[in-house]
């Protein structure tokens, strides 16, 4: 298992395929200038298989999401995907994902085994979209919402970051849209994890704005803690159900001492959270021909040493050098 200091058991895995993105969303990265990790540095298709591999039959992970950066940007994502279905026990695998590029991809990716989407919307209006993308792309996340639903890729999760002066009037919008086409829609609170390092505590829009807009339009009535369980977002069923909204408050509300989370990032480092400043090279293990075990012994010596909490609302909190989308979001 990986358990750590203070009896959290992690059995989620994020793994990060690319740091590369075909958007440039505004609280994610700069529009130029942000440096890639190099070919050479990111882990093959095999190395990633491996880790999994062995995080399902020896470390107790249970679900696998692939993140970027983009994940559709990684050319072998399908067949990675088909690789993990096939280990015993099976995990749970799900896509975070722009959305760009699903409507080509969603069938084949359902076909290999994938179960779930999460797709990033943040507004319904094209010219909203392309201020805080930097790309007039809003058609083609649009369709690939379509056809993630169609392919049964299902519950389709949507993610909305709401930032000020730009979208943070659209989130009764964005909930009435998202129950209509039956999509599960979720706020995400902005969080100090952009390349560059432009996040203020003061300008972002909190979870009880969300909530304040929301209720102006809806009934929300709380799912509660056990509903909840270890997931990050805090849940309301809407006008009495059977439609739920939830928030993600990682900075006003965090949910640390629940948290069931390791990462992988695009270049074989483990992280213990989004917010860590430590990482663990499991890249330089595989490549030195370490066997499962001892990789398995680094996996979890690195989570036993998780902290207890990001501290996002402490004065003192320092953001970590990686970006998130060389994290993996
Ligand atoms: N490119 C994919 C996407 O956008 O869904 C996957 C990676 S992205 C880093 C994962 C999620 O992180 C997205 O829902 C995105 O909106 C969110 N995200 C990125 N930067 C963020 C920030 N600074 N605060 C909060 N959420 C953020
Ligand atoms: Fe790309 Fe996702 Fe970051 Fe937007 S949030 S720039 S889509 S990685």
């Amino acid at each position: 298992m990986l358990i750590d200091t203070y009896g959290r058991v992690a059995t989620d895995l994020r793994v990060s395929l690319t740091d590369r993105c075909n958007l440039r969303c505004t609280y994610c990265m700069p529009e130029e200038g942000l440096q890639w990790l190099a070919k050479p540095d990111l882990l093959t298709d095999d190395e990633i298989v491996r880790l999994i591999d062995i995080a399902v039959t020896s470390l107790g992970i249970e679900e696998v999401r692939f993140t970027g950066g983009e994940p559709l940007l990684r050319p072998g994502l399908a067949g990675i995907v088909e690789r993990v279905a096939a280990l015993e026990p099976r995990p749970q695998m799900s896509l975070t994902t722009n959305g760009i590029g699903l409507r080509r991809t969603a069938a084949a990716l359902k076909e290999a085994g994938l179960d779930r989407v999460n797709v990033s919307l943040d507004t319904l209006r094209p010219d909203v979209f392309k201020t805080l993308t930097r790309r007039d792309r809003h058609k083609d996340v649009l369709d690939g919402l379509y056809a993630a639903r169609e392919a049964g890729l299902t519950p389709v999760k949507v993610n909305s970051v709401l930032m000020p002066g730009l979208n943070d009037d659209e989130a009764p919008d964005l909930l009435a849209w998202a129950v209509e086409h039956d999509y599960e829609l979720r706020f995400i609170e902005q969080m100090p994890l952009d390349a560059q390092h432009g996040w203020k505590r003061d300008g972002m829009i909190t979870a009880g704005d969300i909530l304040t807009s929301l209720r102006t339009r809806f009934e929300l009535t709380p799912e509660g803690e056990e509903a909840r369980g270890s997931a990050p977002a805090e849940r309301w069923l809407v006008d009495g159900g059977p439609h739920r909204v939830g928030v993600i408050a990682s900075v006003t509300r965090p949910f640390c001492a629940a948290c069931d989370r390791t990462r992988l990032t695009a270049d074989g480092q483990v992280r213990t959270c989004l917010f860590a400043t430590e990482e663990t090279d499991l890249r330089a293990a595989l490549r030195s021909d370490a066997g499962d075990e001892e990789i398995a012994r680094l996996w979890k010596r690195a989570m036993w040493g998780k902290k207890a909490g990001a501290g996002l609302d402490d004065p003192t909190f320092v953001q970590p050098d990686r970006p998130m989308s060389a994290i993996g979001g």
